[in-house]
C-alpha cells in the first residue's frame, strides 16, 4: 500500500475494537498513528500503542471526550505538537444504546447522536483547520449498513450514521479544492465488544442474512480504511465502502 509511511493519523476510540485494529493496521502501513481515548481509560490506549512499538512502529496516546469540542480542539492540538502534523483522521469512536423506538428515552437518543454524529463533526472540523493549510489529508468516517437501511430498536444509532453518511459528503465537497478527501465504510456486523451482547439465536439469524455467511472481524473493516486513508485511494472521495460480507447490495 501506498502512501502511508511518513503520515500521522488520528483514530478516535482507538482504545478496543475496530479502532484498535485501524490503529496497529495503519502504523504497520508505515503511518505514526495517535492512539484517542476516552478520559481516564488509558490503559487499553496504552495497551495499543505497546502493540505498535513492540512491532517496529511508532504511535502516542491522547484522551478526549468526542462529545467535547474544546477537548476536540486540544486533542488534535496536542497531536500537531508532539508528532508534528495530521495527515490522516478515522473517526471510529461510537456507542450504541438501543431500544425500540417508543420506549427509547431523551437521554439514549441524544448520547449516540452526541457521540456517532456530532463527535464525528467536532473532529472533523478540527482536523481540517489543519490539512487545509496543509493542502492535503484523508478523513475516513465509520457509519454503518444501518445507517442505509435503518434497523428495528436502532432510531438513535440508524439517524446518527445516516448523518456521518451525509457528512461525510459534504466534507468530501467542501475541501476538495484543499486537497483533502473524505471517504465513509459501512461495516455490517463486526465481532467486537458491541456485537458481544447479541444474543446466539440473533447472531445465528443474522449470518443467514450475510451471503459470505460470517460475521466480519475488526481487521476485514481495518484494511479497507487504510486503501481509503492511503494515496492508493487518491482519486476517491465522498464514498461510502459497504464492509459486510454480502447483506446489502445496494
Ligand atoms: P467498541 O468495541 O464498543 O469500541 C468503541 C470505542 O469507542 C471504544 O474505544 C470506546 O472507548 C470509544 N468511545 C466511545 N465513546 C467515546 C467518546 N465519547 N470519546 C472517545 N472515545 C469514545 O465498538 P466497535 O464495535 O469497535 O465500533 C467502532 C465503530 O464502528 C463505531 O463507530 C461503531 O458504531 C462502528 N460499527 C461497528 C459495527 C460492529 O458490528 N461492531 C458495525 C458497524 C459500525 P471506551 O473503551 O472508553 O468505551
Amino acid at each position: 500500500m501506498n502512501g502511508l509511511a511518513g503520515k500521522v493519523a488520528l483514530v478516535t476510540g482507538a482504545s478496543r475494537g475496530i479502532g484498535a485494529a485501524i490503529a496497529v493496521r495503519l502504523a504497520a502501513e508505515g503511518a505514526t498513528v495517535a492512539v484517542n481515548y476516552y478520559p481516564g481509560f488509558e490503559a487499553d490506549a496504552q495497551d495499543v500503542v505497546g502493540r505498535i512499538e513492540s512491532a517496529g512502529g511508532r504511535a502516542a496516546a491522547f484522551a478526549a471526550d468526542v462529545t467535547d469540542s474544546a477537548a476536540c480542539v486540544r486533542m488534535v492540538d496536542e497531536v500537531v505538537s508532539s508528532l508534528g502534523s495530521l495527515d490522516v483522521l478515522v473517526n471510529n469512536a461510537g456507542i450504541t444504546r438501543d431500544g425500540l423506538m417508543v420506549r427509547m428515552s431523551d437521554e439514549d437518543w441524544a448520547a449516540v447522536i452526541s457521540t456517532n454524529l456530532t463527535g464525528v463533526f467536532f473532529c472533523t472540523r478540527a482536523a481540517a483547520k489543519v490539512m487545509m493549510k496543509a493542502r492535503t489529508g484523508a478523513i475516513v468516517n465509520i457509519a454503518s449498513v444501518v445507517g442505509i437501511g435503518g434497523n428495528a430498536g436502532q432510531a438513535n444509532y440508524s439517524a446518527a450514521k445516516a448523518g456521518v453518511i451525509g457528512l461525510t459528503k459534504t466534507t468530501a465537497r467542501e475541501f476538495a479544492s484543499r486537497g483533502m478527501r473524505c471517504n465513509a465504510v459501512a461495516p455490517g456486523f463486526i465481532e467486537t465488544d458491541m456485537t458481544a451482547k447479541l444474543p446466539e439465536a440473533v447472531r445465528e439469524g443474522l449470518k443467514g442474512q450475510i451471503a459470505m455467511g460470517r460475521l466480519g472481524s475488526a481487521d476485514d473493516v481495518a484494511s479497507c480504511v487504510a486503501f481509503l486513508a492511503s494515496d492508493d485511494a487518491s482519486y476517491v472521495t465522498g464514498q461510502v465502502l459497504a464492509i459486510d460480507g454480502g447483506m446489502t447490495f445496494a
